[in-house]
């Protein structure tokens, strides 16, 4: 594990972060030095993955990147943290406000980080679909709706808001609609309409593994690259 990259798993007893300690076991290159919770756990060390609480963040141990997939309210202090250490971060925690948008910003300057909105290859093809539909459509309405599980906090989804910038940035003037049901882990409908006739590009995510697999690829391509922001197809092969 010697040339292993070391990754700190921020908000690793979420959905997300769950997904992240069990898929980078399987990853070759990574070797998870610590992972940080909200509150203090127990047992503090599982399956060999030592675990700390928030408050106990400033000790943790030596680490390459951290991978952050929190709430707001936690992101500040990894982002912090990652900077103090001259560590990568990729995080993938939406409804950041516009300071903590900022604060990301300024720390590229030292650190080399990603933050995405969504993980998934699909999402990353829907993106270009969405710009090209945007740019070849002008006057037509252009609606984003996005479905996910009650417990998601924030609307309209980072990715909704991401995918609106792109067809606003073509030319359309996006609008947007949230639902919240069951446990749906994500789905996003751009739909373009005119005048007797309207498309429709829908990518649904049936698996968060598909979010988890993508930022663990993104931090073992990130560590030890020069400070910048970068974007995740840039850190694709
Ligand atoms: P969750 O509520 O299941 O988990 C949140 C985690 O954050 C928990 O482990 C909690 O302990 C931790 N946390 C909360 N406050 C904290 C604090 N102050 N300090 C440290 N840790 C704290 O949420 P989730 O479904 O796993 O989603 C997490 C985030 O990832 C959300 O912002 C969600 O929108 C986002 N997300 C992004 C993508 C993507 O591809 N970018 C995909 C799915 C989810």
């Amino acid at each position: 594990m010697s040339n292993a990259v070391r990754v700190l798993i921020h908000g690793a007893s979420g959905r997300m972060g769950q997904a992240l300690v069990r898929l980078a076991a399987e990853h070759p290159g990574l070797d998870v030095v610590a992972a940080v919770t909200r509150r203090a756990p127990s047992p503090r060390v599982v399956d060999g993955v030592a675990f700390f609480a928030a408050s106990e963040l400033s000790g943790v141990p030596a680490f390459d990147v951290a991978i952050d997939f929190s709430l707001p309210e936690g992101f500040d202090a990894v982002l912090a943290l990652c900077v103090a250490r001259k560590a990568a971060l990729v995080s993938g925690t939406t409804g950041l406000s516009e300071a903590q948008r900022a604060a990301l910003a300024d720390a590229a300057a030292g650190i080399p980080l990603v933050w995405a909105s969504n993980f998934s290859l699909g999402v990353a093809v829907l993106a270009e679909l969405v710009e090209r539909a945007a740019a070849a459509l002008p006057g037509w309405d252009c609606d984003i709706v996005e479905s996910h599980h009650v417990h998601k906090l924030d609307a309209p989804s980072g990715t909704a808001l991401t995918l609106g910038q792109g067809a606003e940035a073509a030319g359309a003037t996006p609008r947007y609609a949230s639902l919240r049901a069951g446990d749906i882990v994500g789905e996003h409908l751009v739909q373009f309409t005119g005048l007797g006739e309207r498309i429709e590009l829908t990518h649904r995510a049936s698996n968060r593994d598909i979010f988890a697999r993508g930022a663990l690829h993104a931090a073992s391509r990130l560590a030890g690259r020069a400070p910048g922001s970068y974007r995740v197809r840039d850190l694709l092969d």
